[in-house]
């Protein structure tokens, strides 16, 4: 009918001016004139070591949130890049390590807090310089900081990369490969940096479904236990996929099959009573 037809024809336009308002024009104003500190988040999603039946939290990791007065939510992985683009990466990466560390601050001692670098951070000293210099007035121990990288953050520069990995750690602070196995030379960086965890890319993990993708998955857990690296499987969604990784031998895993990312007064208050800093200290029930 005319009417449907309509309707279809306002749902396309609406589509397409949706498209145009988040294409990288309107991404790029509205950061350019964003207020970071007021409109930047920080999610927690859960890393969970779950061996046995009781899943543990040992770490967290800190995902940026974006709500733009203009644009609505704004994903990430749309509005990282052109902060890299534009040179805003410097600014957005302090602020989002600065909300990070004072989430971590509320977080128990036991829980572990990973922060993803963008590709521009590692080669930019500036970056490195304001990185150690908030651990360093931070108040919790860096050795529960974890900073994941990609490879393409490795491949701009090795060297100058491979530098500014081992002025982070000489405080104590941890470093994964993210998203391993999605790049084209994962194994060449793996034995070359300096780095103590890899975190399988979700694509991976959906192949525990099938024989060929247990086969690489188990050869890929092999090769972290012989590097002496700690794997960790992202992307987890549901307990058939988390039954399979179990039997192939892996124990620490992330995904929605355990926890969404959520804000960190939600996480907080998800942790079992005994583990809850607040509560701890204050004493109450
Ligand atoms: P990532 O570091 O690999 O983070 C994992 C992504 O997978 C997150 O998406 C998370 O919400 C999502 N995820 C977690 N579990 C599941 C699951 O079970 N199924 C599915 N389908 N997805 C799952 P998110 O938050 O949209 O972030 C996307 C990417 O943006 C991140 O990938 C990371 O590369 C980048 N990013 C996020 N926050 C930051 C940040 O603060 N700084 C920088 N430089 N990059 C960030
Ligand atoms: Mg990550
Ligand atoms: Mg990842
Ligand atoms: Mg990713």
């Amino acid at each position: 009918s005319l009417k449907a037809s309509r309707r279809g024809a306002a749902a396309l336009y609406s589509a397409e001016h949706e498209l145009r308002l988040r294409s990288g024009h309107a991404v790029e104003a509205a950061l350019q004139t964003a207020d970071l500190a007021a409109e930047m988040e920080v999610h927690l999603q859960p890393i969970v070591q779950a061996a046995a039946d009781a899943p543990t939290v040992i770490s967290v990791e800190a995902l940026a949130r974006w709500t733009s007065p203009t644009l609505g939510r704004v994903r990430p992985d749309v509005f990282i890049p052109v902060a890299e683009r534009t040179g805003m990466i410097h600014r957005l990466t302090t602020t989002l390590f600065g909300k990070s560390l004072a989430a971590l601050e509320t977080l128990p001692d036991t829980i572990r807090l990973s922060f993803n670098l963008s590709a521009h951070d590692l080669t930019n000293p500036k970056t490195v310089l304001g990185l150690l210099s908030a651990i360093r007035r931070s108040s919790v121990a860096p050795s529960r900081i974890i900073f994941e990288l990609t490879e393409t953050a490795v491949m701009r520069d090795f060297a100058i990369a491979e530098a500014s990995i081992r002025l982070l750690r000489a405080p104590g602070v941890s470093f994964a490969l993210d998203d391993f196995g999605t790049g084209h030379s994962s194994l060449n960086y793996l034995h070359r940096l300096p780095i103590d965890a890899i975190k399988i890319d979700r694509s991976f993990v959906t192949g525990v479904a099938d024989e060929a993708g247990r086969t690489l998955l188990a050869a890929i857990l092999a090769l972290s236990r012989s590097m002496k690296l700690a794997c960790v499987a992202e992307g987890v969604e549901d307990a058939s996929q988390l039954a399979a990784l179990r039997d192939l031998g892996f124990d620490t895993f992330q995904g929605y099959h355990f926890a969404m990312p959520m804000p960190p007064a939600q996480f907080l208050a998800s942790l079992p009573a005994s583990a809850d800093k607040d509560r701890r200290t204050t004493g109450a029930a």
